[in-house]
């Protein structure tokens, strides 16, 4: 027999357009609401914030949204992305499970963010915005925004956290490689920049910080614009490329996954690998189980709770309804600084309210382990955020070897590690731990929250 092992889809069979959830959703997320007003947000309120292309699909309530030809033709540049059949990590598991993989690290940047950041940087440019900031934790978002904004002629301040920028330089290379300015926050640029450094004079800068300075300095400048690489239905709309392919390449391969995972930060890639197939169980019965794997350190979907909480560390964004850990959770230095994020977006936390999706928290240790026994057995090293979508897939796979049962399991690789080897540098010296995370602090956090909204 014929062994598939990588599934490549032909480029004219890309998808023509993003698929929107939220058509097909019993319950309706909650949605954003103005936090001075507590009224629900209006798409007028967002639109000095965000492009207007964006936040009419931040609205959007039609079932497909076509992808423009322009930013279709760009991302035929690194897309269709391949699916793999991980046929050697199935031997070294011994598993009777098939395990596939969407394998997203194939762009130019090495992750899936650049499928948001094309189009965001298109919406922006056909308004005629000049300018456009935001903010990054690790250097991905910051990276995939570098090289649209300078395709289509725009120009980026990036505020990268502050801990990152001085320990993790190699991405802020990348970004001042595409042409973009890299400023290390908290800053003194900004109002809430400086705020915070008085408060916290040593502090190492988080992304909810960086969301705030990020935001002021695009609120407060002519032609500019603020974009956000992950959390809001816009991002996730975009990210649903990743699903819509997988499903024909999954359907190529004579497969459909009984168990779909992706690692989990604010929802971008978890939502664009699961919502395509995701649609075949609220719409014609099956019964697909969807895992999000997030950090044990910063466990929001699995010991969070459900509640409007702000999407930056100031106070700055509309309220979202949202799992939070609270807007002034500080996850602990893990590597996977992607998933070091204290909320999650509304239609995610919705869905797993509705008990349609579920969530597992992995251990900083077990996801180097899984990252390093994939990369020996499929010869890609993974990003430490996509270990955690690693991690669990192993789980499922032993779990159908101990039950003797076949299962075909999918997870989304959304991104490559080779920037990330001081982490498995760290890894193999034995210096790192897990982390854990007490309940009361949660607790604490959360009670803030109640007078919000
Ligand atoms: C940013 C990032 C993530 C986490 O973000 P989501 O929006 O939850 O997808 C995961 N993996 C990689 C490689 C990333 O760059």
């Amino acid at each position: 027999m014929k062994t598939t092992k990588k599934i490549q889809l032909p480029e004219s069979e890309m998808p023509k357009a993003w698929y929107n959830i939220i058509a097909d959703m019993k319950n309706q997320p909650l949605p954003m609401l103005n936090p001075g007003t507590k009224q629900p947000l209006k798409p007028e309120e967002m639109e000095g914030l965000f492009a207007k292309g964006l936040v009419e699909q931040e609205f959007s309530k039609e079932r497909y949204i076509e992808i423009p030809d322009e930013v279709w033709q760009l991302y035929k540049i690194y897309r269709p992305s391949p699916l793999v059949r991980a046929s050697g990590l199935e031997k070294a598991l011994d598993t009777p499970a098939k395990i596939y993989f969407k394998n997203e690290s194939v762009s130019p940047v090495g992750s899936h963010k650049l499928n948001s950041a094309i189009p965001q940087a298109y919406y922006n440019k056909i308004q005629g915005i000049k300018h456009i900031t935001t903010e990054t934790g690790a250097g991905q978002w910051g990276s995939a925004m570098s090289i649209a904004c300078k395709h289509f002629g725009l120009d980026l301040q990036v505020y990268m956290v502050k801990v990152s920028y001085d320990q993790k330089p190699y991405r802020k290379f990348v970004m001042q490689t595409y042409g973009a300015e890299v400023i290390p926050s908290p800053s003194t640029r900004t109002a809430a920049g400086r705020s915070y450094l008085e408060k916290h004079p040593n502090s190492p800068g988080s992304l909810g910080v960086a969301i705030s300075e990020a935001v002021e300095a695009a609120v407060t400048h002519p032609d500019t614009r603020y974009t956000l690489g992950s959390v809001l239905n816009h991002v996730i709309l975009h990210q649903t490329i990743i699903g819509l392919e997988a499903e024909k390449q999954m359907e190529m391969a004579g497969d459909y996954p009984d168990v779909v995972i992706g690692c989990f930060g604010g929802g971008s890639n978890f939502s664009g690998i699961t919502f395509p197939f995701l649609r075949h169980n609220l719409v014609d019965g099956k019964t697909t189980r969807f895992i999000a794997a997030e950090p044990a350190s910063c466990p929001k979907l699995t010991r969070g709770k459900f509640e409007y909480d702000f999407g930056d560390t100031i106070g700055m964004t509309p309220l979202i309804p949202m799992f939070t850990l609270g807007h002034d959770f500080e996850p602990a230095a893990i590597h996977a600084g992607g998933l070091r994020y204290h909320g999650a977006g509304s239609i995610v936390s919705q869905l797993l309210k509705d008990g349609l999706i579920e969530a597992q928290a992995v251990k900083q240790l077990d996801t180097f382990d899984a990252g390093v026994l994939f990369a020996r057995s499929e010869g890609i090293i993974p990003a430490p955020e996509s270990t955690h979508a690693i991690a669990v897939a192993i789980r499922e796979a032993l779990k159908a070897k101990e039950e003797g049962k076949e299962k075909t399991i999918l997870f989304n690789l959304s991104g490559h590690g080779l920037i990330d080897m001081a982490a498995y540098d760290n890894y193999f010296a034995g210096k790192l731990t897990n982390f854990e995370v007490p309940d009361a602090s949660i607790e604490d956090n959360i009670a803030k929250l109640e007078k919000l909204a």
